[in-house]
């Protein structure tokens, strides 16, 4: 006999149409759920979904991300609901409490969108204006101190700026509200704790799958692509590089009609840790397609930034002829485009494969094609030129790796150019191709310039002028020389 009695085991009572209602919010909900997660998932056999290597922990991660998704959804309903019963009500309700999700925890991946234009910013306040070092403003009685409780005020709504984007301060400005001191300092700090909270939340995402090929967000676009249908399978990795890792993978059915997937893809995985990037700063930063965009971005964007840029790069060359990877899609930092090579073994690098001299002739003659067109019609200076990243295919030169690729009038665009042309002179002439031209005559074929200096240091000195030039002209005049932009012909050589 249990010593505090019998449970009490009278049920409660509630209406019929309680019961019924919630039964059939219960059935929609598994209606919903199926059809976005139909029961026999077709996972791709790949190392970081299933296979030897299995790892529940990673799985648990993975199932929090979609729990994530799955929340967000619920929040987006709840902001919808708000929507509905506001109205143009003047008193409105919020819902805010009830928001599965922490705003700290919504950063920049819920966006569906793949790509945000940051160049024009709207929603950016006019800089608070403060008052001098000297502590006052203003003449005679006019004067206004740095003590004035109505500058003050404002000065503190207008530094609700500098809180982390996230944390949604209103429209104080607009509103002019005046905080109080003690009010902004309370605020300032609630602000500080909750960004050191995300802050320890993301350490600990990013931490446990340090040693992964990618990234649990990563593993979520890719389960992702082939959930929808798009991908059939991603079979394994090709490459791991240091700054990039690429997959394989047949290709699905698209969801719209007029696209068609590649019957293989290759997937590049920019990687988001950040260090090896810091260095490629150069690439981009000074590139003006990107100039006023790189500042303000975060890491994580600009990971996105080299994806989006190779995207774009490799939709000129495609336009242009040049064999090239066909993009698929871009999703975040995740590019998918068309496999070179077949049935899982991508073509083999120039620097791997033996060619017969007939063949290794036929290839430079297509490469000094390609890099006349790339630099008139594309308006493009590879910048990682080499054997390593041209793949032999269906007989001829594939170019691939194009993320750092600038225009010519990018400020080192020149001298990028002058090493791609050292690096296929280099490798032609000693492959034995008796045209081969030496990197000089190389430049001045590709580029149209006419530069006649006999030694390497010289001819670089001659190409910094350039560059500097053109950068004096941009300077001056707001644009780039018109001998930069392939007004000036050069000889299109031909096999
Ligand atoms: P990284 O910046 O790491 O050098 P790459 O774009 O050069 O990135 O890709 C790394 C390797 O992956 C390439 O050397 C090539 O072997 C392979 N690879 C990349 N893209 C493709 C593709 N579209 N088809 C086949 N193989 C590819
Ligand atoms: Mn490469």
């Amino acid at each position: 006999q249990c010593p505090w009695g019998a449970p009490n085991t009278t049920s409660i009572s509630c209406s019929l149409a309680d019961v019924m209602s919630e039964q059939l919010a219960k059935e929609l909900q598994l209606e919903e759920e199926n059809a976005a997660f139909p029961e026999v998932v077709v996972v791709a056999e790949g190392p970081f979904i299933t296979g030897e290597n299995i790892d529940t922990s990673s799985d648990l991660m993975l199932a929090q991300m979609l729990q994530m998704e799955f929340d967000r959804e619920y929040d987006a309903q709840l902001r919808r609901e708000e929507k509905k019963i506001n109205g143009d009500s003047k008193v409105s309700i919020s819902f805010e409490n009830y928001r599965k999700v922490h705003p700290y925890d919504s950063d920049s991946s819920e966006d569906e969108v793949d790509w945000q234009d940051t160049r024009h910013d709207p929603y950016r306040a006019d800089k608070p204006t403060t008052t001098p070092r000297k502590g006052f403003i203003g003449k005679g009685k006019d004067i206004t101190t740095k003590h004035d409780e109505v500058v003050c005020g404002r000065k503190n709504t207008a530094r609700m700026e500098n809180f982390a984007p996230e944390f949604q301060v209103g429209d104080g400005i607009g509103m002019d509200l005046k905080l109080s001191n003690q009010v902004f300092n309370a605020l300032k700090q609630h602000a500080y704790s909750e960004e050191r909270r995300s802050a320890r939340l993301h350490e600990k995402k990013e931490h446990s799958t340090a040693e992964k090929a990618v990234d649990p967000k990563t593993r979520l676009l890719l389960y992702k692509m082939v959930n929808s249908g798009m991908l059939e399978t991603i079979t394994g990795c090709i490459s791991t590089g240091k700054e990039s890792v690429v997959f394989h993978a047949y290709g699905g059915k698209s969801a719209t009609e007029d696209k068609v997937i590649p019957p293989e893809c290759a997937i590049k995985v920019f990687k988001t840790t950040l260090n090896e990037f810091k260095n490629r700063d150069k690439y981009i930063k000074d590139d003006y397609r990107f100039k006023d965009r790189f500042s303000k971005l975060n890491p994580r964007k600009i990971i996105r930034m080299w994806a989006e840029k190779e995207m774009h790069n490799l939709t000129r060359m495609q336009n242009a002829g040049i064999p090239c990877p066909q993009v698929v899609i871009l999703k975040k930092h995740v590019l998918v485009m068309s496999f070179i090579g077949q049935d899982q073994v991508p073509a083999p690098k120039l620097k791997d494969v033996t060619l017969s001299s007939e063949d290794m002739k036929k290839a430079y003659c297509q490469i000094l094609n390609m890099m006349q067109q790339l630099y008139k019609e594309c308006n493009l200076v590879h910048a990682d030129l080499s054997e390593y990243n041209m793949l032999w295919h269906d007989g001829k030169v594939w170019l691939i790796d194009v993320s750092q690729s600038v225009e010519p009038t990018h400020p080192h665009g020149l001298e990028f150019l002058f090493r791609d042309c050292r690096n296929v002179s280099q490798f032609f002439q000693k492959a034995g191709v008796a045209e081969a031209l030496n990197e000089r005559e190389l430049f001045n074929a590709v580029s149209g310039f006419n530069i006649t200096a006999d030694n390497e240091v010289d001819f670089q000195a001659e190409i910094e002028a350039l560059e500097k030039m053109n950068e004096d002209h941009v300077q001056n005049h707001g644009k780039k020389l018109s001998m930069f932009s392939g007004d000036g012909d050069p000889p299109i050589y031909d096999e």
